[in-house]
């Protein structure tokens, strides 16, 4: 059979980070390249216990069909953690739980979207949603990145052209892949954009828990009095992403169609875990928690950044206020895909900085490392790896 791919899918390409991962059943591999939390922050004894008590003291309301936006009890602790410390979800807001919030990506596309409509994005920025946004035939426009989020110029000029983009997708904390955090004047600024000009914002914040120095910035959700933002949060980065549990805030309005959307793609989220997503929510300490894992990040950035300083001087990089990566740029006269080449081939994989941008073909100098996962151990290896790289292409 020769099947006929729609012309939708055809010519769309996998993720890079996704076919880097194939590659990792080699076990000599070590792995700068993936964006997985450490998995030594995984409250799987908590998981094991609490899915074993519910199974055994409700079983059909864990694995019986439920509703769309999510099981109620998981919603509202979901609601009131989303509101601890700024009010994320307001009195015309709804909130849906999310199968991942790469769903709510799509969903958002799938609402907003005609073929052809342009969608504004950041750039560089995370390439799974513009993967999810490519998928409606959305025509992406980047927007450049400065040290303190996106360049409000080139953002108020992409926002006054026509056509109009039909929403600006940005990951204010910590975003991936740069690492950077848009300031809180910047977040206003955006959000004055948006009702100015009538564009809604979906704001990406799946790291803005992961905080290992400097000052919490709100949300720009925070800010919103015009139901302007869509919010996405997930719980990937502080349960385990293998729940695929997040959640999406928007206006009441939006969220009809976007109730729609999910009816037509999965029906509801798992509701197992919604369920166990509520117990570790109101019976565990997940602010402590969550601090541990920031301890962990905390630690294996500095090492990693002091590793870079003393043996790899030759790459700057951002110093993030969180999250999981650094976003490195490679010295002129390196080339950047050349150096991702040589340190694959002695067993360092990192993402080339290309694959992030709107356009890949354009010249990148830059690359990401992840230092969740990789043990301190191969975090040492894998920076003695990017020195030796170095030292022989600058020869
Ligand atoms: N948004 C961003 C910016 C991400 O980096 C990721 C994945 N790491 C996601 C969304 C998707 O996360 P999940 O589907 O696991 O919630």
């Amino acid at each position: 059979m020769e099947f006929q791919i729609s012309n939708r899918m055809r010519g769309m390409k996998p993720s890079i980070i996704r076919e880097i991962l194939k590659q990792m059943s080699d076990p000599e591999l070590i792995s700068f390249a993936g964006g997985n939390p450490a998995a030594d922050s995984f409250p799987a004894a908590d998981i094991a216990r609490f899915s074993a008590e519910l199974l055994e003291n409700d079983p059909v309301g864990v694995l019986q069909y439920s509703v769309t936006e999510g099981v109620p009890a998981a919603r509202e602790a979901v609601r009131k953690f989303a509101n601890r410390h700024d009010e994320v979800v307001k009195d015309n807001d709804d909130l849906i739980l999310v199968s991942g919030s790469q769903q709510i990506l799509d969903f958002v596309t799938k609402c907003l979207c005609n073929e052809g409509d342009v969608v504004a994005v950041e750039n560089p920025a995370f390439l799974g949603a513009f993967l999810s946004f490519r998928c409606y035939g959305a025509k992406l426009v980047g927007v450049s990145m400065e040290e303190d989020g996106v360049d409000l110029t080139e953002l108020e000029k992409v926002f006054s052209a026509n056509p109009k983009p039909r929403f600006f997708y940005c990951i204010p904390n910590f975003q991936n892949p740069t690492g950077r955090t848009m300031s809180a004047e910047k977040r206003k600024a955006v959000y004055e954009l948006s009702v100015k000009y009538g564009v809604p914002i979906l704001e990406d914040d799946p790291y803005g828990e992961l905080r290992i120095s400097g000052q919490p910035v709100a949300p720009i959700k925070s800010l919103d009095i015009t139901g302007n933002v869509i919010y996405a949060a997930s719980f990937s980065k502080i349960m385990c992403p293998g729940m695929r549990l997040a959640y999406c805030v928007c206006d009441k309005a939006l969220m009809k169609s976007l109730v729609i959307a999910k009816q037509g793609s999965d029906v509801h989220t798992n509701v197992w875990s919604q369920r166990i997503c509520a117990q570790l929510l109101t019976r565990t300490d997940m602010d402590r928690h969550i601090e541990e894992i920031r301890q962990i990040y905390r630690e294996k950035a500095e090492y990693m950044m002091r590793l870079l300083d003393e043996k790899c001087p030759q790459i700057r990089y951002v110093r993030p206020e969180g999250g999981m990566f650094l976003w490195g740029t490679l010295p002129d006269g390196i080339d950047m895909q050349e150096f991702v080449k040589r340190c694959l081939e002695r067993k360092l994989a990192v993402v080339p900085g290309n694959a992030f941008l709107v356009d890949e073909t354009q010249p990148c100098q830059n690359f990401r490392m992840n230092f969740s996962t990789p043990t301190k151990a191969n975090i040492e290896k894998g920076v003695e790896i990017m020195a030796a790289v170095l030292a022989e292409m600058d020869r």
